[in-house]
């Protein structure tokens, strides 16, 4: 994450005092801008004119529960700053203020339609426009800390179901070498079964199916890439959907 003049002494950003809150919010950007690529700047937390602000509010444990940000580039264009409002967008009805001018549309908290600012957790009609059209201003309640979601967590098997070894895997798609011995099958159906290849040595891990794996309807193996010693499973869901997991699990 970026700030503007990270390296003036005057920086507010240098100024200890900061809410949890606002920590909060400074770390969620920085993991939204990992998360989506986008380079996000904050450009204010605490360093905001005197008014009726939740900038200048009292957090838990120190000043603050709001932060301003745009992308890396300057400017004043429809959309411009999208990103780090969609990035707040996940978390939107734990939010007090989520403002931005140039908002994305969806169906307000009255059920009509059309472009949304969030006050209060719920989708209202864009408001203090003219102000922020060159940023995005987010803000929370007091005691609200939260973290950037996770984008596709691990799917958890509805009824997990050990299996010991031998088990039969249908439409075998791929054979990998466990780290720890053995070796892992995977199934197009989204299957995972371990085995020790009648070596008696330890036997990898089971970590379960993908949802509905071996009924109608299921998910779908379609790739298996190297990623940290281990694999990123790429799973096709019958509603055409996309999703990763890990095996074994990070
Ligand atoms: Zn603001």
């Amino acid at each position: 994450m970026a700030y503007d003049s990270i390296s003036d002494p005057s920086n507010p950003f240098n100024k200890t005092g900061l809410s949890v809150e606002v920590r909060a919010l400074l770390r969620y950007v920085e993991d939204a801008e990992a998360a989506t690529a986008t380079q996000l700047v904050v450009t204010c937390t605490t360093d905001h004119p005197a008014g009726p602000t939740r900038h200048l509010q009292q957090g838990t444990d120190g000043l603050g529960l709001a932060i301003d940000g745009r992308i890396a580039a300057r400017g004043t264009y429809v959309n411009q700053h999208r990103p780090f409002f969609d990035a707040f967008a996940k978390v939107e009805t734990q939010l007090y203020e989520l403002i931005y001018a140039y908002p994305p549309s969806g169906k307000r908290a009255d059920g009509t339609i059309g472009p949304y600012n969030i006050k209060a957790g719920k989708r209202v009609a864009p408001y203090a426009v003219s102000g922020h059209k060159d940023h995005v201003h987010v803000a929370v309640n007091r005691t609200v800390v939260f973290r950037y979601p996770t984008p596709s967590p691990a799917p958890t098997p509805a009824t997990p179901t050990p299996k010991p070894g031998g088990v039969m895997v249908r439409n075998y798609l791929a054979s990998l070498v466990a780290p720890n011995g053995g070796t892992w099958h995977l199934a197009t159906d989204g299957g995972i079964v371990t085995d020790t290849d009648g070596a008696g040595g330890p036997e990898a891990p089971y970590l379960g199916s993908v949802p509905g794996s071996g009924g109608a309807g299921v998910a779908r193996v379609r790739g298996i890439l190297p990623h940290k010693g281990g694999y990123k499973v790429v799973v096709q869901h019958p509603d055409e959907t996309v999703s990763f997991f890990h095996y074994p699990a990070a």
